[in-house]
């Protein structure tokens, strides 16, 4: 009897969560999705031209309503950012059993972090890299390293993370033209990589104890990747100067404002490290 809670059903979320509610441990979800279904979104998405104009979190509530008529579906369609829904959010995390993040950007990404470290829940997190060229799938569990400590670790050894920005789930994002824009098929990859850590992870309770984030690449690209097809398992440790787990640090932001602060810091150094 698990609960999930899931931010993000654009073209790489949406198969993630359809993959992982297929599994009847699943009884209940709440699916964090602001977005209209949009015309150039329907190459790469599981939802029809005529759904086009509809909300993506209604959308994929029948969809999974459709498969699992006994699963339990609330959406929330509002930015997981929202300060007017933090409460509701908060309420839904804390009662949560597992967390999947396929947020496209990295605000998202960290305000996630921040809500699963408080709360202490495990959870994943998927990232399609520019163009396809590969993707991370990343575990967390309680106490053990945060996406913040991965995020700085893999800038520094990893030289494909950040210039390119990944395109998980929404290419058509506020400057489309900058973002190349992977195919259905890279993104269905690491979708179902995704899916499968996701639903290992209701089993194993130290999955970091073997790797915290696995990369694998989809392209050969000269001066990134040397060959396709190559998974590479990183094996990341907690930062002891981690903005967002730190533990000598100040409590975990408690509040709306306080988050802001430390994702800000969280950002900061990013862009500095
Ligand atoms: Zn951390």
């Amino acid at each position: 009897m698990v609960n999930l809670i899931q931010v993000g059903a654009g073209s790489g979320g949406m198969p993630v969560l359809d993959m992982v509610c297929r599994d009847p441990r699943i009884v209940r979800v709440t699916l964090i999705e602001p977005d209209v279904y949009k015309p150039h979104n329907v190459v790469r998405h599981l939802f029809p031209l005529s759904a086009v104009g509809r909300l993506k979190a209604e959308l994929a509530r029948e969809w999974l309503l459709e498969r699992r008529p006994d699963l339990e579906v609330d959406v929330l369609a509002c930015d997981l950012l929202d300060p007017a829904m933090a409460a509701r959010i908060e309420d839904a995390v804390s009662t949560a059993d597992i967390g999947v993040c396929a947020a496209d950007n990295e605000e998202a990404k960290y305000r996630f972090d921040a809500l699963m470290h408080r709360f202490g829940k495990p959870w994943t997190l998927g990232e399609v890299l520019a163009g396809g060229i590969g993707g991370f799938v990343h575990r967390f569990t309680p106490g053990g390293p945060c996406y913040g400590c991965v995020a700085s670790h893999l800038q520094r050894s990893v030289t494909v993370d950040r210039p390119k920005a990944p395109d998980y789930s929404q290419p058509g994002g506020a400057a489309p033209e900058v973002t190349i824009p992977a195919s259905k098929a890279a993104i269905g990859v690491i979708a179902g990589l995704h899916a499968q850590m996701t639903l290992g992870m209701l089993e194993d309770s130290k999955p970091q104890a073997e790797f915290t984030s696995f990369l694998l690449t989809l392209e050969r690209v000269p001066d990134i990747f040397d060959e396709a097809y190559r998974p590479y398992r990183f094996r990341v440790a907690r930062s002891a100067d981690c903005l967002i787990c730190r533990e000598d640090a100040a409590p975990a932001p408690s509040s709306a404002a306080e988050l802001d602060v430390a994702l800000d810091q969280a950002l900061a150094r990013l862009g500095n490290a």
